[in-house]
């Protein structure tokens, strides 16, 4: 189980040192702002949708550690897939953090952000955790207002 921990740390800090995604892609067709106020953490997200999926997606924002590299797994996640898929990542993610199911990560169709599922112990670093997400669908439904966590 620790060297699980461990593993799933690793992932954690790679992606916050090395964000994956970073940046507005230019042509984006979609995006959206969100912010947590319980922590502060600011992210945008935009996106490119072409032919029903997701060509292009990038993320731009500061916050904590959780939160940035939770927005880095998300672009990794769902870039490439259909918006459909794309979805379901994201409802399988959110599924993960706040009802829990198990440590089965692996059946969810979420790659490496199932390394989140530990934030599901500490209730305010889960809102971290799923801002980048929730903005994300956000701007897949093209929402104009700011998403909050509140
Ligand atoms: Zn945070």
């Amino acid at each position: 189980m620790n060297d699980l921990s461990d593993l799933y740390q690793e992932i954690i800090m790679d992606h916050r040192r090395n964000p994956r995604n970073e940046g507005l892609p230019k042509d984006h067709t979609h995006t959206a702002d969100g912010f947590n106020p319980f922590c502060g953490d600011k992210v945008s997200v935009a996106v490119k949708i072409e032919d029903g999926s997701i060509a292009d997606v990038g993320f731009k924002g500061e916050g904590c550690a959780i939160s940035m590299a939770s927005a880095s797994l998300m672009t990794e996640t769902v870039s490439g897939k259909s918006v459909d898929d794309a979805t379901a990542s994201f409802e399988a993610f959110r599924t993960l953090l706040t009802d829990g199911v198990g440590d089965n990560s692996e059946d969810l169709d979420i790659g490496d952000a199932g390394a989140l599922a530990g934030v599901r112990a500490y209730p305010t670093r889960i809102k971290c955790a799923i801002l980048s997400w929730h903005t994300f669908k956000s701007a897949l439904d093209n929402e104009a207002a700011p998403v909050t966590t509140e």
